[in-house]
């Protein structure tokens, strides 16, 4: 793996008025590095995210970029979901960053067209997105998103709401851009077990960073282990399913007392 340092964060904090959301971060990406963010809600994930991308400014620290292409695939949200346009130009509209009018040049017509292909969408090309079902959705927002990732692509709880086995479609089709061409691939993740199967990197978040490192570093914390101990709630009382319920959770942000 080459060590091209792709990015790079040091001491960044960013705040919401008085509210600090990110504090003191540090960590390093290189390129082929696969890290998954993690961490329970309102951790400041998705607002580290926004920092690297530039949609918000930190308060303190210093982030630098060493790479141009970033695909980015936000945290879903209803007005995505209603977007009027066909597939295809849901996923060429990706190559936009370089272009402020929607004239796309040869080159981008062939990686929107390859991305298509590759993620299997070329029956879809002509279809309303709004038709879609939120597994397809996902799969057209990714294509979108590999259009501008030539270095980089960044997820941000891109499986939410979606069923086990596009989930593992989804991971897998990301893990494989990893592996075999070097994507560097930066994901904010709730699934604790996937990510430390597929990422190279943990970034655990609690406003502060609990834990960087490899993956195979971050199975060895109590961090982890906390992350995925099963609870039967008949034992305790449960503030997530009620007092009788029998069910194991996961404690993955759902605290029982
Ligand atoms: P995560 O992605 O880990 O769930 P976020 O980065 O979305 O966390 O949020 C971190 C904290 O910042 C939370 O307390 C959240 O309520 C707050 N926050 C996020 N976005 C805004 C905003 N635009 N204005 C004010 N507070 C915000
Ligand atoms: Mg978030």
């Amino acid at each position: 793996m080459e060590n091209k340092e792709l990015i790079s964060c040091r001491n960044v904090c960013v705040n919401y008025g008085s509210l600090v959301a990110v504090d003191n971060i540090s960590f390093s990406l290189n390129k082929g590095d696969y890290l998954c963010i993690v961490g329970a809600n309102g951790s400041g994930k998705s607002t580290l995210v926004k920092a690297i991308l530039g949609l918000c400014k930190p308060a303190d620290g210093e982030i630098v970029k060493s790479c141009k292409g970033i695909g980015y695939l936000g945290q879903q949200n209803v007005i995505q979901r209603d977007f009027p346009a066909t597939v295809r130009e849901v996923v060429i509209s990706g190559c936009l960053p370089q272009n402020i009018l929607p004239l796309y040049s040869k080159a981008e017509k062939k990686r929107a067209k390859e991305e298509i292909y590759k993620l299997g969408l070329e029956k879809l090309t002509k279809k309303s997105f709004k038709e879609l079902s939120g597994g397809q959705m996902q799969r057209v927002l990714l294509a979108r998103a590999f259009c501008a990732a030539t270095e980089l692509l960044i997820l941000d709880e891109p499986v939410n709401g979606l069923d086990p086995i596009v989930t593992d479609e989804l991971y897998s089709i990301v893990r494989n851009r990893n592996r075999e061409e070097k994507l560097t691939v930066m994901m904010v993740s709730h699934d604790i077990h996937r990510a430390v199967q597929n990422a190279t990197h943990i970034l655990h978040m609690n406003n502060q960073a609990m834990f960087f490192g490899t993956a195979e570093d971050y199975k060895k914390t109590p961090l982890y282990n906390e992350m995925t101990t099963v609870e039967t709630c008949s034992t305790h009382a449960c503030t997530h399913c009620g007092s009788d319920c029998t069910a194991s959770h996961i404690r993955v942000g759902v605290y029982h007392s």
